[in-house]
């Protein structure tokens, strides 16, 4: 198959978050099996900067944005240790700007138009490119009117009336809403805009459009793609995504074990494997402990967290259990993370009052992430939904069992260490249903307890989630189901 993947990121292109890992890893891995992908992503300053080589095309493209024609042009590279073509659209007063959405805590003004004349900009480039592309695979609401420029604009020339649209959804609390003026922006005729296609709430919704024109629509975990039908996962648009349940399914992202495994990986002070891991996380940990300046205790239970300090990563949660618990329990916390200001604020204060419990490092190193990953022994994401999570993944890849609260992707992933599910050695972590600070305590205190008390089971947790293979192998293999599902109906 010819697949074509649209994205506003992709590694080391352009990062905010896990949409750049998937974009990255799931051509390779479809490469691998023998089909053809090509990416489309803008050519932010990021991307010029990132070390590939960009080199120029003779493609060029010419947009009409509302009342201007805005031209750009194509630079084409590849995805690192594979042949996959990256294209990057290239248009300065757009993309070549410090960050790849939002600058000091707000958004670009003009965000409608740069990914209006980026997804037009696709359109135009896939013609020059001249390959008969099977699959357009699109990405959150950056790429969500290209569904519907296929469709409404396109579908009657040869080139592409065979192309089928996946929209994959990482995250559906991010939808691209924009006033309705911007409706003129995206080049549509205003009879669109109306609640069953365009419109959501008088504004013009570019996910929802997406969701509406696509073929198919998936999200980056099974679990996910049911809880985003029901208020209040679907931030809105439940009924929009029942309307769809028939072509809406669920795929896990996979990890990338190249970079994420304790056997080779080169950022942490003592590599190990399921044979080794007690003397290899003994090591890593009092490292860890040495250099966040807590106390080197081998047998406190030290709690690693990382992620984006974001209300839905269930900071809240996370900050008032650790208040309560600093003062009085014997459990450690390594935190990474960067975001909201009054997060980092609430960390701040908790590691200064507890310099020897508490770590905060509010930065962006993967660096240190692959440090805690070694050296936590658990590992909490709390998260009030999770399209999939990546982070829990990594920790029981490096034996760090996870913590979790029962959502989306974490609820598929993680399996409570239950009797029953010890018993059957199915269990690889804990994880509770109700987001609350109640559930959330007993569980750490159930992890903890077996982790001080019981080391025979707290060995098999960490053996069963060292053993799976959470690898993207697995996951190209759905999409490849999936496309060719789509296939059968759109090309039958
Ligand atoms: P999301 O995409 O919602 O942010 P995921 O768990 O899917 O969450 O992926 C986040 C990725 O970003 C993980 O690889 C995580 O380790 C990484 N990450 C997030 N914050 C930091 C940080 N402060 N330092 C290093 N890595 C981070």
């Amino acid at each position: 198959m010819n697949i074509a993947f649209v994205s506003s990121e992709v590694v080391p292109f352009a990062k905010t978050g896990g949409l750049a890992d998937v974009v990255e890893a799931l051509p390779r891995e479809l490469e691998k099996l023998g089909h053809n992908p090509i990416v489309f992503v803008p050519a932010y300053r990021q991307a010029r900067r990132c070390g590939m080589p960009l080199e120029p095309t003779d493609m060029e493209v010419s947009v009409v944005v509302g009342s201007k024609v805005v031209p750009g042009r194509v630079l084409r590279s590849h995805l690192p240790q594979s042949r996959v073509p990256v294209f990057l659209i290239e248009q300065d007063s757009y993309f070549d700007r410090p960050q790849l959405y939002r600058e000091n805590g707000s958004d670009y003004k003009d965000n409608c138009e740069r990914f209006a004349f980026f997804c037009r900009g696709v359109m135009q480039a896939l013609g020059a490119i001249g390959m008969p592309i099977d699959l357009l695979h699109c990405n959150d609401w950056q790429t969500g009117l290209l569904p519907a420029y296929l469709r409404i604009e396109r579908a009657h020339l040869p080139f592409y009336n065979r192309m089928a649209t996946l929209l994959t959804l990482h995250n559906m609390g991010y939808q691209g809403r924009f006033w309705h003026w911007d409706m003129l922006l995206t080049g549509l005729d205003w009879k669109y805009f109306n609640w069953h296609q365009m419109e959501f709430h008088g504004e013009l919704n570019l996910l929802k459009t997406g969701i509406v024109f696509a073929d198919a629509i998936n999200t980056v975990s099974p679990q996910y793609a049911r809880e985003i039908q029901n208020e209040p996962w679907g931030h809105g648009l439940e009924p929009v995504l029942r309307h769809r349940s028939d072509v809406l399914s669920g795929i896990i992202n996979g990890v990338n074990y190249d970079t994420w495994d304790p056997r080779h990986d080169p950022l942490i002070p003592a590599t190990y494997d399921e044979t080794s891991w007690v003397a290899g996380k003994a090591k890593c940990k009092a490292a860890l402990q040495h250099e966040l300046g807590l106390s080197v205790q081998a047998d406190s239970p030290l709690v690693g967290l990382v992620g984006r300090l974001a209300e839905q990563k269930g900071w809240d949660l996370v900050g008032a259990l650790m208040e309560r618990l600093a003062s009085s329990r014997d459990v450690q916390w390594a935190i990474l993370g960067t975001g909201e200001e009054h997060y980092h604020e609430l960390l701040h204060r908790l590691s200064r009052r507890h310099p020897d419990r508490v770590s905060a490092r509010l930065e962006f190193s993967d660096a240190l992430a692959h440090r805690i990953e070694a050296g936590a022994d658990m590992f909490v994401m709390a998260s009030r939904y999770e399209p999939c999570g990546l982070n829990q993944l990594y920790s029981l890849r490096y034996g760090t069992v996870p913590i979790v609260h029962r959502t989306g992707g974490l609820a598929d992933t993680i399996t409570d260490a239950t009797p029953e599910n010890l018993a059957a050695s199915r269990a690889n972590g804990f994880s509770f249903g109700n987001y609350g600070i109640a559930d959330l305590e007993e569980t750490l205190m159930r992890a903890c307890h077996m982790y001080v008390h019981e080391p025979a089971q707290w060995a098999q947790l960490v053996e069963t989630g060292m053993r799976q293979d959470w690898s993207w192998a697995h996951s190209a293999r759905r999409y490849v189901d999936l496309y060719s599902q789509i296939l059968a109906r759109k090309q039958p």
